[in-house]
Parts: C-alpha cells; sequence; structure tokens
C-alpha cells in the first residue's frame, strides 16, 4: 500500500482534472472518524492512487448539508461515495446524509451516478438494515480487494459509462455485494498471509488534537483474536488471527515519527514482541497506550514496565457476574490470575482499574449476582494489597457494565434478548454490590438503546421504514413507533435452521460450528483458543478453507 501520511498536517486536495472524485464519508463526528483505524486505512489507499482525487466527509444529524472538510464542495458533486459503516447508530446517519445531500434516498431511484459503496465491520456482520440505499457493499479487509472495485469504477466514469453498466462489472467481483446482481452468498476478502502473520499492518493518516485520541497515532498490533468468546463478533468476523511483525511496527513509527502511539489490537498481550517494542519505544522517548489488556496477559515485568513509564489506568474485562457464565461464554478467564493481577496493580500504585461487565446472559439468575457479590469483596482485598502509609494502591475501581447484544456470526445470534424490566433490576443489584465499597464507581448502559442496537443488529431489509423514520425524528422516537416490532424480533429466541438475513454473506466461519458452539453454552463447555500453529492444525471453525489458494 502506499506510504501516504499527514500527521497533524492537512492533506492538499488533488486536481479533479480526469481523476475519478471519491467522496470518503465517516457518517460520524469528526473526533471519531480520526479516531478509527479502518476508515483511516482506506484513505491511505485511495490517496496514494494517481486515478482518483479523495476527499473527507464528516456527519451528524445537527450538521446541515454535508461537505467536503478538505475543499467544502457539496456530497452531491462526487460521482463516487464511499461510506464507512461502523456502529448500528451509522444507517439513520446514512438516510440523513444522503437527504441533505439531495441525493434520493433509495438506491432503486437513482438511475445514475452518484454510485454509493459502503465497507467497514458492519458490512461483514449485517449490512443488509440499509442495502436499500446503497448500490453495493464491500464485505471484507479493503487491503484485500478494494483497489480493484476502484480501478473498474474509475475506468467506467472516465469512459462515460453508465453507473448500471460499472456495477455490472463491479457485483462480479470478489467480496462485492450487488443486489440482484452478485453471486450469493458473497465470501468475505481477507489479506492472506503464512504463519498467521498481518501484513502491512493498519495506521493512522492523521493525528489531531480533534481526535478521541488526541495527537496519538493509532497502529494495528493485532487482528481477530483466538479466544473465541462466544459473545464476540470482532472475534468472528476476523478470523484467524494475525500478529504484526516487530520489523513492520519499527518501520511505521520510523516513517511517521509521532509523539504517542496507541496499540489498537484484540490480543495486545498475546504478541510476543509488544515488551521489545514498547521498550523500543521508551527509548525513543515516544509515549504509548494500550487498549484492554487480559488479565492472564499481565506478566510482572509489563506491568512494572507500563508503571515506571507513566501508564495510570489498567483496564480488564471480565465479562459475566459468575465463573459458570464465564465458562458458558467461552471467557478463558481464571479468578487466581485476575486477583493476583488486581493486587499487582494496586502494589504497583496504579491509581486507577476499569472493568468491564456485560449482562443479560442466557441462564444468568440470582445465583450468579450472588457469587459476583462476593467476587467483589475479593477484588476489594486485592486492591488494598497496595495500599499503606502515604500509598493508596487502586483509588478508583469503575465497573461498567453493559447489555448483551446478540451479534450476527456469534454463537449467541440464536438467543432471546432480556426485557427492559429484567436489566434494569440487574443494573440495580450491580450498582447496589458496587455502592457497599469506597473507591468503586458503577455505569450502567441505557437498556433501550442496547435493545434497539439488537433490533438494527439482527434486523434486515424490512428495517428500512424505521431507519428512515429514525432519520427523521430520532431513533427514540422512531423506537416508541416500532416499541411492539423491536420487543418481538428482540426477544425472540430463533430457531437452529433459522434463515438470517446475514446468510447471504459467507465470512467463512461455518453455521456448524456456531450451532455446536452455542450448544456448548448450554453445556457450559469451553472450547480451546485457535492453536499458535494456525488453521492448518486446526481447522475447527471453516476459516481455513478462505486461507488456502
Ligand atoms: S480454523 Fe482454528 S485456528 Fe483457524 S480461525 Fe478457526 S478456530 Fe482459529
Amino acid at each position: 500500500m502506499p506510504d501516504v501520511y499527514y500527521g497533524r498536517d492537512e492533506p492538499s486536495v488533488k486536481e479533479w482534472g480526469g481523476r475519478l472524485p471519491v467522496a470518503l464519508v465517516f457518517p460520524e463526528r469528526a473526533e471519531h472518524g480520526l479516531s478509527t483505524l479502518g476508515w483511516q486505512v482506506v484513505y491511505r489507499l485511495i490517496a496514494g492512487r494517481d486515478d482518483l482525487a479523495v476527499e473527507r466527509f464528516f456527519w451528524t444529524p445537527s450538521s446541515v448539508r454535508p461537505k467536503s472538510v478538505d475543499s467544502g464542495r457539496d456530497l452531491g458533486l462526487f460521482p463516487l461515495v464511499l461510506l464507512s459503516l461502523n456502529f448500528e447508530g451509522d444507517y439513520p446517519a446514512v438516510v440523513s446524509l444522503l437527504q441533505a445531500a439531495d441525493i434520493s434516498v433509495h438506491a432503486a431511484a437513482r438511475s445514475d451516478w452518484p454510485m454509493i459503496l459502503a465497507g467497514g465491520p458492519l458490512a461483514f456482520l449485517n449490512p443488509f438494515p440499509i442495502l436499500p440505499a446503497l448500490d453495493g457493499v464491500f464485505v471484507g479487509e479493503a487491503e484485500a480487494g478494494l483497489d480493484t472495485v476502484l480501478d473498474v469504477a474509475a475506468r467506467a466514469w472516465r469512459s462515460g459509462h453508465s453507473k448500471a453498466q460499472a456495477l455490472q462489472e463491479i457485483a462480479l467481483l470478489p467480496g462485492m455485494l450487488v443486489p440482484g446482481l452478485s453471486h450469493e452468498p458473497v465470501q468475505r476478502q481477507i489479506v492472506r498471509a503464512p504463519e498467521a502473520r498481518l501484513v502491512a499492518p493498519g495506521y493512522s493518516c492523521f493525528v489531531s488534537n480533534e481526535a478521541q485520541f488526541r495527537d496519538m497515532l493509532l497502529i494495528e498490533v493485532n487482528r481477530g483474536c483466538p479466544y473465541g468468546c462466544r459473545f464476540c463478533a470482532a472475534g468472528s468476523i476476523y478470523k484467524p488471527p494475525r500478529h504484526a511483525c516487530l520489523e513492520d511496527m519499527q518501520a511505521i513509527v520510523e516513517r511517521c515519527q509521532p509523539r504517542k502511539v496507541g496499540l489498537v489490537g484484540t490480543a495486545l498481550t498475546d504478541w510476543a514482541e509488544l515488551p521489545v517494542f514498547l521498550e523500543w519505544l521508551h527509548t525513543r522517548q515516544i509515549k504509548f497506550s494500550l487498549s484492554s489488556l487480559r488479565a492472564d496477559g499481565l506478566s510482572e515485568s509489563l506491568l512494572t514496565f507500563l508503571r515506571r513509564t507513566g501508564t495510570r489506568s489498567i483496564t480488564l474485562a471480565v465479562e459475566g457476574a459468575s465463573q459458570r457464565l464465564r465458562t458458558a461464554m467461552n471467557k478463558h478467564f481464571s479468578e487466581d490470575a485476575f486477583l493476583s493481577a488486581v493486587s499487582r496493580i494496586s502494589q504497583l500504585q496504579f491509581g486507577t482499574l476499569k472493568l468491564y461487565m456485560i449482562t443479560g446472559w442466557p441462564g444468568e439468575n440470582e445465583e450468579d449476582w450472588q457469587e459476583f457479590e462476593a467476587f467483589v469483596g475479593r477484588i476489594d482485598q486485592a486492591r488494598r494489597q497496595g495500599q499503606g502509609q502515604r500509598k493508596t494502591g487502586v483509588d478508583l475501581i469503575s465497573l461498567s457494565v453493559s447489555c448483551l447484544v446478540p451479534k450476527p456470526w456469534t454463537p449467541l445470534q440464536w438467543t432471546s434478548m432480556r426485557d427492559e424490566q429484567w436489566f434494569k433490576q440487574a443494573m440495580k443489584r450491580f450498582k447496589g454490590i458496587l455502592g457497599r465499597y469506597k473507591g468503586m464507581r458503577f455505569s450502567g448502559e441505557n437498556p433501550r438503546q442496547a435493545r434497539i442496537q439488537t433490533f438494527l443488529s439482527r434486523g434486515g431489509e424490512e428495517l428500512f421504514p424505521f431507519i428512515a423514520l429514525a432519520a427523521q425524528e430520532g431513533l427514540a422516537q422512531a423506537a416508541q413507533v416500532y416499541g411492539a416490532d423491536i420487543a418481538a424480533q428482540v426477544e425472540q429466541e430463533y430457531a437452529l435452521t433459522h434463515v438470517f438475513p446475514w446468510d447471504r454473506l459467507d465470512i467463512g466461519v461455518s453455521k456448524a460450528f456456531l450451532r455446536s458452539e452455542w450448544k456448548k453454552y448450554h453445556k457450559e463447555l469451553m472450547t480451546p483458543p485457535c492453536p499458535e500453529a494456525g488453521c492448518a492444525a486446526c481447522r475447527r471453525c471453516g476459516v481455513d478453507t478462505f486461507l488456502s489458494p
């Protein structure tokens, strides 16, 4: 991929003459787009080509008209619009964006250019609720085929071909879903590499003090996760797990010369070269920050190093209230390893410990909450290990509890979601447990919003009227109108033979594997992580067939 890096500088706007103008849209606020690696990887891919002229767009419902942040041009002037879909809330934003640009919202009503294509994590997961607004979806990692789609679009546009002619050709490309034209199921495209290596790790094109991660160069350490938690969509759709190599990471830092680096990945401590890389950054006086860590990956030396180099806060995921639930969800979690990590975090005076948990598991009950009550007592004891004269140890433990949203492509895709009353009771219970301890803080997700997220994440094209209403009136208002439909859909338990909208895609993970994992959830049986030797030594989930040439 071409090397395009601007740091804090603004990219120069290319002359359009002869080039295909491409609007790269992140349908949320700039601070989120500037902190999203996938969107920036696509920017780099397009900006490095001489036959395309890319400009950036962000969008919030309060914006008046979508305009390029690079030139101020209207979205409606661009013959190719690429949308990055990251969260279900992006669906109504896409509709309001098109309306504000005076572009027909229904693809069927747009006979000619612009061509509106989408990609991003939701394109792997379930793009079907927003499909009526799109000309096509690229299902896969951008590095694994988007270039070819752009070749065809640019050639067709330069030759004066109609959009319909271009789509006929694009529909046949690997990874492309063009309604009515593509062969289905559409196979996800991923970068194939030997020995589970992450070829060309993603990194930021821009750093900005507007971004959520201020002035931080984000670099991808690993993609995919070996642990197979049964609720985790990212673990499924990015299979198999792949790690960057040290030389590639160092080369990126040397090229970009950042002041701060943010390491992004699903299993950071699984990367064997992490300690060497962090030491290497430290000797160059480059600050760094790590996303969520696994308790069992926190070695004594890593914790000591992190504290010595200025880290004040550690984030760990507990996920379930009891060991029984953690086993059912296939969370590879050892209570002993967790508590000893908390003790060491306290002894090293980290100050803040953030914990994440999910509630609403199938079968979760009062016994699980009672076990959690006792567990919090043990966490409190462990956090006192570092307290003493003028030493506070961990002086703040904050627990964030979210609601289980059954996601496509996970073994939990068949399960029902709890009703609002159940979640309110659970949240009250957790808040009460934490409230007994000094220096512990609780925050809980709004169950109504989580249920809307489920509704959007496992619906199909029939949801488009709901999305159009949400674009007009807001999600909360639309949810009131569609209250009965939401309750019926999210509280439904699906038969294992049910055909979901996303079955029109093939992301590689087999249905047989997902079904067997769902059965193992009920039997509370664990599945081991992906072996280090990779798919050839395993062949369990079906993804290996994607890796054969
Ligand atoms: S085939 Fe095995 S190693 Fe490969 S992604 Fe699936 S579970 Fe992991």
